[in-house]
């Protein structure tokens, strides 16, 4: 069934999967903030939209893909009385498990329909459609709104209710970034002990150390060759993005007092890893803040 979707935010990765939404045959309105933004996205098939209050008015479905919980609750508060009732608000940004939650409710008493459904796969999956994307919401929502997320991705997964797809992320990028430590800890203790990466990289990955930092985004050159590592550690997946994900996990972590020390540690690590890498490195070249800062 074709769709009219109005979609704000059209960076690196709205950009893209607006356009993938189109060229699966859906009606695209888009709006960004900057022009050069919905040009592109124009070029790509998007219907460019004077305002994202205006592509709304018109919506069956309101796809957003912004920076962080400001912007979504800002946006919803500016195009929420302008929708029509019912209308299905799906939220794709990376932002606050709490900041998800009162976007939902916001949505809800407005009477509108919401899910949260933020993606992993970077901008490599965004333009190929190969995304996997994380949802919360009803299970009546997340139907609907499941066949515009396979337009945009490989696989769509229900995770449970509001907030349930930003909860499900975190804790993925969590793993993920504690993970990369480890694997980073791991080769530089090798160094140290005149262990080859190599011999390193061939027992941990088929032994018990076996995990996706190291036998995919192997932070060591050499090993896996199409590893950030081997273009001197341009991104792959930004430490500034990676800086950011545990941030969020970092204030869950904390709202909930859980005891995750490794997960808080980490995202210490990140933000000042980040502050120098930028957007410029992989998250995998804290190998190097790890060898920098060791002694001998
Ligand atoms: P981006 O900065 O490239 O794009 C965000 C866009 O939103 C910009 O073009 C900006 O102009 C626009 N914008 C901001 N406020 C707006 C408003 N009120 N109205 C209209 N447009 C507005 O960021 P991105 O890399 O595309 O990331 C978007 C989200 O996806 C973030 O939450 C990020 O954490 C998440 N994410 C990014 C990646 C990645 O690899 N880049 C991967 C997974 C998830």
């Amino acid at each position: 069934v074709s769709r009219t979707v109005a979609f704000i935010g059209l960076g690196h990765m709205g950009g893209p999967m607006a356009a993938n939404l189109a060229a699966a045959g859906h009606r695209v309105l888009g709006h960004d903030l900057v022009p050069e933004a919905v040009a592109e996205a124009a070029a790509a098939g998007v219907e460019p939209a004077a305002s994202a209050a205006g592509a709304v008015a018109v919506a069956d479905v309101v796809l957003t893909m912004l920076p962080a919980g400001g912007h979504v609750l800002g946006l919803y508060d500016e195009v929420l009385t302008a929708a029509r009732p019912g209308t299905l608000f799906v939220d794709c940004s990376t932002i606050d498990v709490a900041d998800a939650r009162a976007a939902h409710e916001r949505a809800v008493a407005a009477g509108m329909r919401a899910v949260d459904a933020p993606v992993s796969g970077g901008v490599v999956g965004a333009e190929a459609a190969t995304l996997t994307l994380m949802a919360g919401g009803g299970e009546a929502e997340f139907a609907e709104a499941r066949p515009l997320l396979e337009a945009m991705g490989k696989k769509a997964v229900h995770c449970g209710g509001p907030g349930a797809g930003q909860a499900a992320k975190i804790c993925n990028n969590m793993i993920l970034g504690i993970s990369m430590i480890a694997v980073s800890e791991a080769f530089v203790l090798g160094e140290s002990l005149g262990l080859s990466h190599q011999a390193l990289y061939d027992v941990a990955s088929t032994a018990s150390g076996q995990c996706w930092a190291l036998s995919v985004n192997c932070p060591v050159p050499g090993p896996v060759p199409t590893s950030p590592a081997n273009r001197d550690y341009r991104p792959g997946f930004a430490a500034s993005l990676m800086a950011k994900d545990l941030g969020l996990a970092a204030n869950a972590v904390r709202q909930g007092q859980v005891n995750a020390e490794l997960g808080l540690r980490a995202a210490e690590l990140y933000a000042a890893y980040a502050e120098r890498a930028g957007d410029t490195e992989d998250f995998s070249g804290i190998v190097r803040t790890v060898r920098n800062q060791s002694g001998g």
